[in-house]
């Protein structure tokens, strides 16, 4: 380890539900993937947040162990979005998880960062013995054939494409995400950015997560700009109102949140001050 990263894995404890982020890596994404927002007003808000520009997207999954059952919520990009991702294999494997093993893999969306996971680098199915929770919002969109036809070509292989090709092998054990879905775990719909995407609130006790999926993609930009949306949303009127919805009910709540593409390990917390949010990072647990 002397000169190596650290591997990307986080344990975060709620109540008797033990939640680990897996990073599945990171992707440098182009400032066209923003709307509503200039490239220099983009860049001006990433230098005061010392942020990497353009902006540098974490890609994390989260494994949740409750009640004796193993889930995991998204799967990472497979082998599908180049070298920086596709990460989550090795890491799930240092901490003694076969594929096998995982009982439910609960999808935020169908979008190739958080689906492509399913399938391994052959094409075969990677969580043999899993069902799969995913909003049926979201199955029945990308299998859509005239909303493929409308897609131009890059949608329609990267997105619906891929989506129909890597949950193929799971359409016979899926549930609809919706009520309780693993002990402790309760869907929550925060469909915009895609027509099902969906979050999941995680329950112990008096203690509480919300895993809101992508409700943001670039957080310091969109924490204090939740206007600013993304050229792959699907609704993205619907998209800002979740969002704002989401920043109000977290920060009023004082509920801790985990996110797809918050900055590694991604635990945090949302306040508001008059219109204005702020996020803060959860400091590191030293005991889980
Ligand atoms: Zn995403």
């Amino acid at each position: 380890m002397a000169d190596k990263q650290t591997p990307g894995i986080y344990h975060r404890r709620i109540g008797d539900i033990l939640v680990t982020a897996i990073s599945d890596g990171f992707i440098d994404a182009p400032y066209g993937v923003l709307q509503n927002i200039g490239e220099e007003e983009a860049e001006q808000i990433l230098e005061a947040s010392f942020q990497i520009v353009p902006p540098r997207i974490s890609v994390n999954c989260y494994v949740v162990r409750s009640a004796g059952k193993i889930a995991i919520i998204d799967t990472g990009s497979g082998d599908t979005m180049g070298p920086t991702l596709g990460q989550m294999p090795s890491f799930l494997e240092l901490i003694n998880i076969k594929p096998k093993d995982i009982d439910s893999v609960l999808l935020t969306h169908m979008h190739p960062d958080h689906s492509n996971g399913l399938l391994d680098s052959k094409g075969n199915i990677f969580f043999e013995n899993a069902e799969i929770i995913v909003s049926e919002r979201d199955v029945a969109h990308w299998h859509n054939d005239s909303a493929m036809a409308k897609a131009n070509d890059s949608q329609r292989e990267r997105y619906f494409k891929e989506a129909r090709r890597q949950i193929a092998p799971y359409m016979q054990r899926r549930k609809n995400a919706l009520g309780e879905v693993v002990p402790g775990v309760h869907a929550v719909d925060l469909s915009g950015h895609t027509p099902g995407h969906t979050g999941y609130i995680i329950e112990s006790g008096q203690h509480s997560l919300l895993v809101w999926g992508d409700i943001c993609h670039v957080p310091d930009i969109q924490i204090r700009k939740p206007e600013v949306t993304m050229v792959f949303d699907t609704d993205p009127e619907a998209a800002i109102l979740a969002r704002r919805r989401t920043f109000d009910m977290v920060s009023n709540d004082r509920v801790l949140v985990a996110g797809m593409h918050l900055h590694f390990p991604g635990f945090c917390y949302v306040t508001r001050e008059n219109s204005s949010y702020h996020i803060l990072p959860e400091s590191w647990n030293f005991e889980i």
